[in-house]
């Protein structure tokens, strides 16, 4: 077996990271030597709740404590972003049926950029399938519990910005 360092990569939005998304970033950093998590700035996602540098920031702080988790951003397309890193695989969260069928069409297109790329899948845990950041986001506009949602530490930050949002 080579000694080379296996890394992954784990793309999304990140607007913002959700306990959800840190489960699937835990359990790869647990498989693969190194992980960066990469915050992409999707042009079809118009306006985000929070800038790149602020969904970076709380990623950051979210993983602080795996040494093995590095955070980036890019906005250019995630199968030219990933030939910097050889032999990089890309790791997503499955949560339903829906979850499938894109990213078994982002996959197909992956590979068509750049064919020695893959794409790996973990499945969501049970407690965590309904979970999305468009979901924090609609329940923090209403003042609800983010509590069990998102990481702790980044509660009162989403809270005030779903505030400055109300306001608009
Ligand atoms: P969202 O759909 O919440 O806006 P992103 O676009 O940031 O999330 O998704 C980044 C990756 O994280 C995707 O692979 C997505 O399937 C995965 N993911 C998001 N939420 C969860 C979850 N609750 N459980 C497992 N994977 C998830």
């Amino acid at each position: 077996m080579s000694n080379k360092k296996r890394i992954a990569i784990c793309p999304g939005s990140f607007d913002p990271i959700t306990l959800g998304h840190l489960n699937i970033i835990r359990r790869t950093a647990q498989i693969f030597d190194e992980v960066v998590v990469c915050v992409m700035i999707n042009s079809t996602k118009t306006s985000p709740m929070f800038s790149v540098e602020e969904r970076v920031d709380m990623v950051c702080r979210a993983t602080e404590r795996y040494p093995n988790v590095k955070v980036d951003s890019s906005g250019i397309l995630l199968a030219e972003y990933a030939r910097q890193y050889e032999g990089a695989v890309i790791v997503k969260g499955l949560r339903a049926a829906s979850d499938f069928e894109y990213e078994f069409q982002m996959n197909l297109i992956n590979k068509h950029i750049n064919p020695a790329l893959e794409t790996m899948f973990l499945t969501s845990s049970e407690k965590y399938t309904f979970l999305s950041s468009s979901v924090v986001r609609e329940l923090a506009m209403y003042g609800g519990d983010l509590t069990g949602l998102v990481p702790s530490e980044l509660i009162a930050e989403i809270e005030n910005k779903a505030k400055q949002w109300r306001k608009r």
